[in-house]
């Protein structure tokens, strides 16, 4: 054998080896593409022996997945460039269909003909899971939809980060299910991931769609709620999201019902980072499943204590206010505080108060109980029962001869968004034979200012009907004059905190004083609020105001005293 012979023959010798050896599927094809050699790894990953394949199409071991325009994309690659590389899908012996990736070469004779095709493939299976299973595990939880841990700390970080900036609130809740794994264990794995699915339902329903929910794994969810007022709030949305998930849920024929643990920590106070946070709303979790499943417990002590409370003033008030519609025992009430009007010393309206006398807590002031009630829901029959006590009051004052007297009832965020609210205010009309004239409603200028197109589109509804509407604590809210006018508005309130200092501040007098020549303009009453001495009188009469309310005239009256005090106030004027 020559030199150059015996080279020749070493290489084919190692590439006889390669091939035999190599991991990688290898296939080789004449100029009819009819397979003319198959490799070993080739009938490990395809299952089929060389003498199966051998004279055959390989289009044989496609799995009828790839496109016509892949063919004709490698045809034309092969022709042009004398090689190409892609990605097939086939079937293997079994009927298994598997990605795999190929590169295929031409191979010429010394004309230039093409003589074979090589082909070498690899099966792609696990890597393609793999992939798969890295984007669900770093974005989505299969079952629920849900993100998952890894995108809600990243999400989380976003939001702290935005916090620091603005000085924002961020609550992170945990949530774990109680006796999850007894549902399980009795009922079956798909009943258990049924539940799982409908509560991540429920929580949706129950939180804002700015907050963000996660499920962690298992039976943990993982809330995050950016923008919190303060840090009580939070527990709301707790108690929120713990009555949605005690209503019963409905997984196939069993009708089951499911409790929580949750634990809460908050940005700043608790942590500065997604991790930390988290870590301490788990350890604030842990320590509520040790105290006894079904509840809630922030990171912070002094949180608990705080929390607690305000969670038996809640139940109080849910109670109380059974009570109350059931005409049974009420303990709320309705006070009534005169407003005087300037030009003819006369009163001629009252604002109704409302009033709870708590067994266990006394005398709870408004600011407490109305801002309960606003988050819990309970607003909407405290609110249309304060109403219809104020109407039911009126109509008793009229009988016992009290004339030219019209009532002012305070209306919260969530009674103005009721669309019933017309309903029921011509019901109460109706019901105690009132005029609409005889009723005035305050909403709050950051009330009205929160939501501008409902609040108009229920103010012209009840301006409609005949019923004055007043803008209360004005001033506070920074409203802009330009929007009040497309307001059907008829009195603004000047809020207490300017009538307060109007004596010794200058800003508060100019204040006033622009609060009541551009009330004017606009063709409005004004009405001060919170007037306690006579200078401060003096001064709103100088600066042209219309009506006055406040202590210095009287302090809110229980409704059996207001009769006698509207006597004797109006009796003055008698001649
Ligand atoms: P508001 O509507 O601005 O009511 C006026 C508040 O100022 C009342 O407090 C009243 O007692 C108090 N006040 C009146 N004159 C004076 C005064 O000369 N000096 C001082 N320092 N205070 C005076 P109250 O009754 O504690 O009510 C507080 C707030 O609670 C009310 O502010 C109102 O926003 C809300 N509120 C009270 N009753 C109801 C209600 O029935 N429904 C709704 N939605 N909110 C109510
Ligand atoms: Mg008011
Ligand atoms: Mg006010």
């Amino acid at each position: 054998m020559s030199q150059l012979d015996k080279q020749a023959h070493q290489r084919l010798q190692y590439l006889a080896t390669l091939f035999e050896r190599h991991p990688d599927g290898m296939v080789v094809t004449d100029a009819a593409n009819r397979i003319v050699e198959v490799n070993p790894a080739f009938t490990q990953i395809t299952g089929y022996a060389a003498e199966a394949v051998i004279g055959q199409d390989p289009g044989m071991l496609s799995a009828g997945h790839t496109s016509p325009e892949t063919y004709a994309e490698m045809w034309q690659a092969l022709r042009s460039e004398g090689c190409w590389q892609g990605e097939f899908w086939d079937r293997r012996a079994d009927g298994n269909i598997y990605p795999k990736s190929v590169s295929i070469a031409l191979v010429r004779d010394a004309a230039g003909e093409v003589s074979h095709h090589v082909a070498i493939f690899r099966d792609t299976s696990e890597r393609k899971s793999a992939a798969d299973q890295i984007f669900q595990l770093t974005h989505n939880d299969a079952l629920t939809g849900l993100i998952n841990r890894t995108t809600a700390e990243s999400q989380l970080d976003q939001m702290l980060t935005s916090a620091r900036r603005d000085g924002g609130l961020v609550a992170v809740i945990l949530l774990d299910l109680d006796n999850f794994k007894q549902f399980n264990d009795t009922l079956g794995h798909a009943v258990g991931d049924g539940l799982l699915v409908q509560i991540a339902s429920r929580l949706r329903d129950s939180v804002r769609a700015s907050d963000v929910i996660a499920r962690l794994g298992g039976d943990e969810f993982l809330i995050i709620a950016p923008d919190i007022d303060n840090a009580m709030s939070v527990s709301a949305i707790a108690s929120k999201i713990r009555r949605s998930l005690a209503e019963p849920h409905q997984i196939d024929s069993h009708l089951l019902y499911a409790t929580a643990t949750i634990g809460i920590s908050l940005f700043s106070s608790d942590g500065d980072d997604a991790e930390t946070l988290i870590r301490n709303a788990e350890t604030a979790m842990y320590k509520a499943k040790s105290l006894g499943r079904d509840t809630f417990k922030f990171f912070a002590a002094t949180m608990n204590a705080a929390a607690h409370e305000r969670l038996k003033l809640e139940n109080a008030l849910r109670l109380a206010l059974e009570e109350t519609t059931l005409q049974y025992a009420p303990q709320f009430r309705v006070h009534f505080q005169p407003q005087m009007d300037i030009t003819t010393g006369r009163i001629t309206g009252l604002e109704a108060l409302a009033r709870w006398q708590a067994p266990e807590f006394g005398m709870v002031p408004p600011s407490t109980f109305i801002q309960i009630a606003e988050e819990t829901g309970l607003i909407q029959p405290l609110g249309d029962w304060i109403f219809w006590e104020a109407c039911r009051q009126l109509r008793a004052f009229k009988d016992q001869g009290v004339t030219d007297m019209r009532v002012a009832v305070n209306l919260s965020t969530q009674q103005l968004r009721n669309e019933n609210l017309p309903a029921v205010v011509r019901g109460a009309l109706a019901c105690y034979g009132l005029s609409p004239t005889e009723l005035e409603l305050e909403i709050t200028e950051s009330v009205a200012m929160h939501n501008p197109e409902l609040t108009k589109a229920i103010l012209g509804q009840l301006h409609e009907l005949g019923i004055v509407l007043a803008i209360d604590d004005f001033g506070t809210g920074y409203s802009s004059l330009s929007y009040l006018k497309h307001l059907p508005i008829h009195r603004l309130k000047i809020d207490r905190s300017f009538v307060r200092d109007i004596t010794s501040n200058h800003d508060d007098v100019a204040i006033c004083s622009a609060i009541i020549v551009l009330g004017h303009e606009l063709g409005l009453d004004i009405i001060a609020e919170g007037v306690e001495t006579e200078p401060q009188r003096d001064y709103l009469k100088r600066l042209n105001c219309d009506l006055l309310q406040g202590f210095l005239y009287s302090k809110p009256l229980p409704a059996e005293e207001v009769v006698d005090f509207l006597r004797r106030w109006n009796s003055q004027f008698d001649d």
